[in-house]
């Protein structure tokens, strides 16, 4: 806010500035009534989103930035007195709510990084156990917990927004998921292509030393965007592999092109897929495959969709 302070002069002498053909500076301002407005460099007012000094601000139509309950493309926000996008819990009007990291407010069944929670259709926590609901996703299918873990349309889910408990082991990669992997490897043998299981079950002990393995390396903004939180992989549910080289190298190889087109056909899915990682979380991933079944794998192939699109859930840590 002290940017607001240099606003007030910044802005009377902007007009002077750019009659004096100097370049103005983009410049916070207090309107009378108190509504603040942000003048861009070329002297127009912000609308849409702003980030400054770390925070998110957001500014109507006539520029002036909201506060307080705001809806931004069909997400509901809230905007602290100063104008800051709020994240994680906020005690409003004598409720609770709860923000994602990228400030969008959730509902339904609801986890915040340390266990689950109910929110009501209006966000509102209900103090309720969440085993005993049911939620509905963005694309109407059901959301239920059980035993900590989180089933859409009855597809078990491990996402940024869903982890599993630590307790969660299957200890290997499920039958079933071990069977369609053996008929997948052997229909690609049948066409020279050879397929092998580079990664496969990762318990939550081994997935919290290989991720903060990777923070002390990247760092965490970095290392979130290829590897998950200890809890949050999907490698921990017996159910995902990583297939030969794990590194960009492998999109290119024949390999990568034939599971692209005929995963789905033996219950898989290419679960990160290109140009997707706003929704899912990850980068490109070819070589990390989820079992889903034939039925379930091949309508999200043919959807074009990946599994958060599909479902209609959300992919993002709380903080
Ligand atoms: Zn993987």
């Amino acid at each position: 806010m002290q940017k607001k302070k240099l606003a007030a002069a910044l802005l009377a002498g902007g007009l002077l500035a750019s009659a004096l053909a100097m370049p103005a500076e983009a410049a916070w301002q207090c309107l009378p009534g108190n509504d603040w407005v942000y003048y861009t460099q070329d002297g127009s007012r912000k609308t849409g989103w702003l980030r400054d000094n770390g925070y998110w601000y957001y500014f109507d139509a006539d520029g002036v930035m909201q506060r307080g309950w705001e809806m931004v493309g069909g997400v509901w926000y809230y905007f602290a007195s100063s104008g800051e996008m709020q994240t994680g819990w906020r005690e409003i009007g004598g409720k609770w709510y709860l923000f994602d990291s990228s400030g969008a407010m959730r509902t339904g069944l609801v986890h915040d990084g340390q266990q689950w929670y109910y929110l009501d259709s209006s966000g509102a926590w209900t103090g309720d156990d969440p085993e005993t609901h049911t939620a509905v996703s963005a694309t109407g299918k059901t959301m239920e917990l059980k035993d900590g873990v989180l089933y859409v349309d009855g597809i078990l889910i491990a996402n940024k927004s869903a982890p599993l408990p630590a307790g969660y082991a299957p200890g290997q990669l499920t039958a079933e998921t071990m069977a369609a992997f053996t008929k997948l490897q052997q229909a690609m043998q049948a066409e020279g292509l050879s397929l092998w299981i580079a990664s496969g079950y990762r318990s939550y002990s081994y997935q919290q030393g290989l991720y903060s393995r990777y923070v002390n390396r990247d760092g965490r903004a970095a290392a979130d965007r290829y590897s998950a939180r200890a809890g949050y992989s999907e490698h921990q549910t017996g159910l995902a592999f990583d297939v030969n080289q794990v590194n960009d190298s492998f999109a290119s190889t024949p390999q990568a092109s034939w599971l692209a087109a005929h995963a789905h056909e033996y219950g898989f899915i290419i679960r990160y897929p290109q140009g997707k990682e706003d929704v899912t979380g990850y980068q490109y991933e070819p070589w990390h495959l989820r079992y889903l079944g034939v039925e379930t794998a091949t309508a999200v192939y043919e959807s074009g969709l990946c599994l958060e699109e599909y479902l209609g859930i959300p992919s993002r840590y709380i903080r």
